[in-house]
């Protein structure tokens, strides 16, 4: 097991919605804020036991969480996620649009329900979450939206046409976004992780890709979470929206 991160408290008093919260990337996310003292949304659409043992995992840090299931392609479950997270707690301060799948294959082979499918998830899911969570972010006149894209989405990846367009419209949208809110204190951002160890990876051979990985391993799902930590949580931070910050070891320098 890593290390938990280092205990700061600068969202203390602060909520935290996690997409997919619990496994991978998003897990790392979840226990990074609620390192910060955040109180954290463990959202997940069907491991209810991982997403148990997040929870379980911010308790023994002193912090607060809660598990809810929502399929966050889905607008009506986003809405109820949203309003049982306001009932609860009243606020909602951090946004992670974490929740992803793939579906890979060659554009020929590639079925409607499998672009569907990614694209339902991958990017009209971010919308949703997003457009739920601006209401409250603006009547607030605060929040940090951190949406996870993909060096897919950047450079393209044989086999993933669904997902490097999906991950290519969340940047497009996250810039669009940030202009929109930039006026109420709100910041939105994308981080696009380059090959990170997790369930979605674990079928991917290493071999072919480690030589386009100048650091020269995959990363960590704590990595990751450490830039959508300070991202959400850093004062420092608030004066950097609309951008796209890479966690790749190195595989796109723009
Ligand atoms: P992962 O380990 O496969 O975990 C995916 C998470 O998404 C799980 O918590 C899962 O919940 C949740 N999820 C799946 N479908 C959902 C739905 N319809 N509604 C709500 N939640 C749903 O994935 P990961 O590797 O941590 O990836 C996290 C994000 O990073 C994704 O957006 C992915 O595209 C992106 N990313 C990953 C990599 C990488 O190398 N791993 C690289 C670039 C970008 P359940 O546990 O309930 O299934």
């Amino acid at each position: 097991m890593e290390a938990l991160p280092t205990n700061l408290q600068r969202l203390q008093g602060k909520v935290a919605i996690v997409t997919g919260g619990s496994r991978g990337i998003g897990r790392a996310t979840a226990l990074a804020l609620a390192a910060e003292g955040a109180k954290v949304v463990v959202n997940y659409a069907s491991s209810r036991e991982s997403a148990d043992r997040v929870v379980a995992e911010v308790e023994a840090m002193g912090s607060q969480a809660i598990a809810l299931p929502a399929d966050v392609s889905k607008a009506d479950q986003v809405d109820e996620l949203v309003n049982a997270v306001m009932e609860k707690w009243g606020q909602v301060d951090v946004l992670v649009n974490n929740a992803g799948i793939t579906r890979d294959t060659l554009l020929l082979r590639m079925k409607p329900e499998d672009w569907q499918a990614v694209i339902d998830l991958n990017l009209t899911g971010v919308f949703l979450c997003t457009r739920a969570v601006s209401k409250i972010m603006l009547k607030q006149r605060s929040g940090r939206i951190v949406s996870i894209t993909s060096v897919a989405g950047q450079m393209g990846n044989p086999g993933q046409a669904n997902y490097s367009a999906a991950k290519a419209g969340v940047i497009g949208f996250t810039k669009t976004v940030a202009k929109e809110l930039a006026t109420r204190g709100i910041t939105v951002n994308a981080v696009a992780p380059g090959f990170i160890t997790t369930d979605m990876t674990a079928d991917v051979k290493a071999e072919g890709i480690l030589q386009f990985i100048p650091l020269g391993r995959y990363g960590k799902p704590e990595e990751v979470a450490g830039l959508i930590r300070f991202l959400a949580a850093d004062p420092a931070a608030a004066y950097i929206t609309g951008q796209v910050m890479n966690v790749d070891g190195g595989m796109v320098m723009a």
